[in-house]
């Protein structure tokens, strides 16, 4: 039996800067780390997730705890100050609310732009845990599109959090746990060159 973690990484609090962005702050970050939490619990309640057992979430900046079948998503506030920015690889959908880049020899690079949904029509007006449940399935489909390459999970993934266009009140549904349950113990080496720096 082992254990898959995710580790959500702040780019944008961690240093400084922390009221660039109003509505960041701790309660937000904890919110988005519950509710992935939950998600990944569904996921990990899947008898084909064995040998995982069990899913944690966690923010951190250390890169040493990262296993390799885990996963990193990082919060940035823009694509423009984005770990994504830094990588030379090709270059994937969702410039304004997150994106996924594969294939760089650095490893994957999953990240989620806070302030780019800024840009989605209707967001300034969703309430803070509405915002949170976003961020939190925006890091889900990240995290799909980081294990399940090459799968266009646009188009393959069944909908529900694989959609390519994401609202907060999107939920799991049957594909998205069928396909993601098998890969959590598949290894996806994972860039985490960025963990401890802005
Ligand atoms: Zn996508």
């Amino acid at each position: 039996m082992s254990v898959f973690t995710l580790h959500l990484v702040d780019r944008i609090g961690s240093v400084s800067r922390t009221s660039e962005i109003a509505f960041w702050n701790a309660a937000m970050r904890s919110m988005i780390q519950n509710e992935l939490q939950q998600l990944f619990n569904r996921v990990v309640n899947d008898p084909r997730a064995r040998p995982v057992s069990s899913a944690r979430v966690l923010w951190t900046n250390h890169s040493g705890g990262v296993g390799p079948a885990d996963l990193v998503v990082y919060f940035s506030t823009d694509r423009a100050h984005g770990v994504t920015q830094r990588v030379a690889a090709q270059a994937a959908q969702h410039s304004h609310t997150g994106q996924t880049l594969l294939g760089d020899s650095a490893g994957i690079v999953s990240e989620v732009y806070v302030s780019g949904h800024l840009q989605v029509g209707g967001f300034d007006s969703l309430g803070t845990r509405q915002k949170a449940s976003l961020f939190a399935k925006g890091a889900f489909h990240e995290c799909m599109h980081n294990k399940l390459y090459p799968l266009n999970i646009h188009t393959g993934g069944g909908g529900g959090l694989a959609s390519a266009t994401l609202s907060y009140d999107f939920g799991l549904v049957a594909r998205n746990i069928d396909l993601m349950a098998p890969a959590l113990q598949v290894a996806a080496p994972q860039n985490t060159a960025h963990m401890g720096r802005r």
